[in-house]
């Protein structure tokens, strides 16, 4: 299953939409398919077994403990080169909120050459019933690359003292929040009051996190605003099957159909994003509200 599964990495088309200061990739990956269309209804995850239990997990399938209850696993379904899934060995939801530590500790310990990431229960996580993290190679998101000269351009401080600074990006069409830190502490203590401003009646707020750990961490928090775009539920011509994730907000955002990489273009790119992340104004709204907090 993996071997087939990175084999046909190699085979994967791309395309890169520049905008000026930064760039999108497409990239058409039929080996998706399965999580981009994957039904995450409550029904629908109650009744097939769970892929992340280790009881369900192939026989081949070997494991490494690394922090706490978390093990790391070969993903046979890559978008990376080398991408690794991260669940715990419980079978308990996909929420964040205890387990931020977990995640920069991950983070640490796969280095620098990898990125680690979150993906909501309600914002790409296929399995949102089982607690997971996943990492891939450093330098695949554009984000990897990209994030100082986005930070340079569109980022601004919101919060800074000698330990810890908190940063706003608005205007590369993804709004976003960055903490960067090389005190564990102190990233904790502000990503709680991002996660608190954003929370309203729900298990948690909708978000990804990308996170990686070089000499300090900086973990980069997306708000969301929905889990799928309309192009997801259209039928015929205006049907899009894409359902953004942490990948997709990090820049590449992955097709599992042909007929749809075809006809992507910067528009469709910029829609799909407005649908899922907060306007500049809603965004700025959250931002005082971080403000008011201080
Ligand atoms: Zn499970």
């Amino acid at each position: 299953m993996a071997s087939d599964g990175y084999r046909s990495l190699q085979e994967i088309q791309k395309k890169i939409f520049d905008f000026g200061k930064f760039t999108i990739e497409a990239h058409f990956n039929p080996g998706r398919i399965i999580s981009s269309s994957a039904k995450v209804d409550s029904k629908s995850i109650s009744d097939r077994p769970c892929f992340l239990c280790p009881k369900n997990l192939p026989p081949e399938q070997k494991a490494l403990k690394i922090v706490g209850e978390y093990i790391l696993l070969v993903n046979p379904f890559p978008i990376f080169d080398k991408h690794f899934t991260i669940p715990v060995v419980t079978h308990r939801p996909q929420l964040i909120y205890k387990e931020i530590e977990s995640m920069l500790d991950i983070s640490f310990m796969l280095g620098s050459k990898y990125s680690v990431f979150y993906n909501g229960p309600k914002c790409g996580a296929s399995a949102p019933d089982h607690l997971h993290f996943q990492a891939g190679n450093f330098g695949y998101m554009k984000i990897d690359s990209e994030y100082e000269s986005i930070v340079n351009s569109f980022g601004q401080t919101i919060q800074s003292n000698e330990k810890c600074r908190t940063i706003s990006v608005t205007g590369c069409l993804r709004n976003f929040l960055s903490i960067e830190s090389n005190d564990k502490k102190e990233i904790i203590k502000e990503f709680y009051k991002i996660y608190d401003v954003l929370m309203k009646d729900e298990d948690e707020p909708l978000l990804n996190i990308i996170c990686r750990y070089d000499e300090k961490w900086r973990l980069m928090i997306f708000p969301r605003t929905k889990h799928r775009p309309s192009h997801f539920f259209e039928e015929g011509e205006g049907k899009y099957l894409i359902s953004p994730a942490a990948v997709d907000l990090g820049g590449v955002l992955i097709f599992p159909r042909e007929e749809d990489f075809k006809r992507i273009n910067k528009e469709l790119i910029t829609d799909i994003f407005k649908q899922v992340t907060f306007s500049d104004d809603e965004f700025n709204k959250i931002i005082n509200r971080l403000n008011d907090k201080k």
